[in-house]
């Protein structure tokens, strides 16, 4: 691939909040992570703007002709996905990996290219909890009845992407707060296993893992703890990318992602389109009536 970087490529920060000039760690590469579906229902247009997004940032800096290490996950083990199954009488990993296929032939549909790599949170269990003892050695975590909970006030910077407070961030206004917690913005980094759902050995007990603890783990599996990008849809910002800063400089201090990107939402009659509202079109429904060019 030549090299057509004439001219400077600036990218929207969500971090500062300004357009800055794309200036890679390592010159002439970029790593990038951007966080993928969780596979329990056929994807959305929702999910096909962030995939396209993204897609067109990746095209655009390989023709600027940088080697880009392009990472997309895939959530596989997660209480929708859990739920879904139960109703269904499936097994939830069967589940979700019968619509990690079916994504990505939305994403051959939409022709957008291949990631360099797609992990999956059931493959990085030894990541994931390697990296959740790290966080505990540190200090940052601690052990409830098999739970492992994230302490909110030990990360200095939390609220630094959100822009927002901890305490504008307490739970227990409309939700139960878990009382084991120390405090009520803590959240799950493993969870102890439930009858009927899948579980993995940790030095914890058995459980699976929480939500957050995935993006930091695999990132900085296939990416180090220092890379360019890190994308995602915009509602990510917080909770989900604020706890992945939180969690990674918890395990390693030194981790320092450079540019964090975010993608709007569609809207339809201005309402965020989405499952829960149902709203929605899949991209499978979009691709079979309007695309000529799927068989
Ligand atoms: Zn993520």
């Amino acid at each position: 691939m030549g090299n057509n970087r004439k001219e400077e490529l600036k990218v929207y920060n969500s971090m500062t909040q300004q357009k800055e000039v794309l200036q890679p760690l390592v010159e002439g590469k970029v790593g990038m992570y951007v966080c993928g579906i969780t596979a329990y229902d056929f994807s959305h247009l929702g999910h096909a703007r962030a995939a396209v997004a993204f897609d067109l940032l990746y095209r655009y800096l390989l023709h600027l002709g940088y080697e880009v290490n392009y990472v997309r996950n895939f959530t596989d083990v997660d209480d929708k996905i859990i739920n879904r199954a139960n109703e269904k009488g499936e097994n939830p990993l069967s589940l979700s990996d019968r619509f990690c296929q079916e994504y990505r032939k939305d994403m051959d549909d939409l022709q957008c290219f291949t990631p360099t790599h797609q992990p999956r949170v059931s493959d990085h269990m030894e990541q994931i909890k390697a990296m959740i003892q790290q966080i505990i050695d540190n200090g940052c975590a601690y052990v409830v009845d098999g739970d492992v909970f994230f302490s909110v006030d030990r990360s200095l910077d939390y609220g630094q992407l959100s822009r927002q407070r901890v305490e504008n961030h307490r739970a227990g206004e409309r939700v139960a707060v878990d009382s084991r917690k120390r405090d009520p913005a803590d959240f799950a980094l493993w969870k102890a296993a439930k009858p009927g759902e899948p579980s993995w050995e940790s030095p914890w007990g058995p459980g699976r893992p929480g939500w957050h603890i995935e993006c930091s783990a695999m990132s900085a599996h296939y990416l180090s703890h220092k890379f360019d990008i890190h994308g995602g849809g915009i509602d990510l910002i917080f909770p989900h990318h604020e706890n992945e800063i939180a969690q990674s400089r918890a395990a390693c201090p030194e981790t320092h992602i450079n540019y964090w990107m975010h993608n709007g939402h569609v809207t339809n009659n201005n309402e965020k389109m989405s499952k829960s509202l149902g709203n929605f079109f899949t991209i499978r429904d979009v691709s079979e009536n309007y695309f000529s060019f799927v068989n």
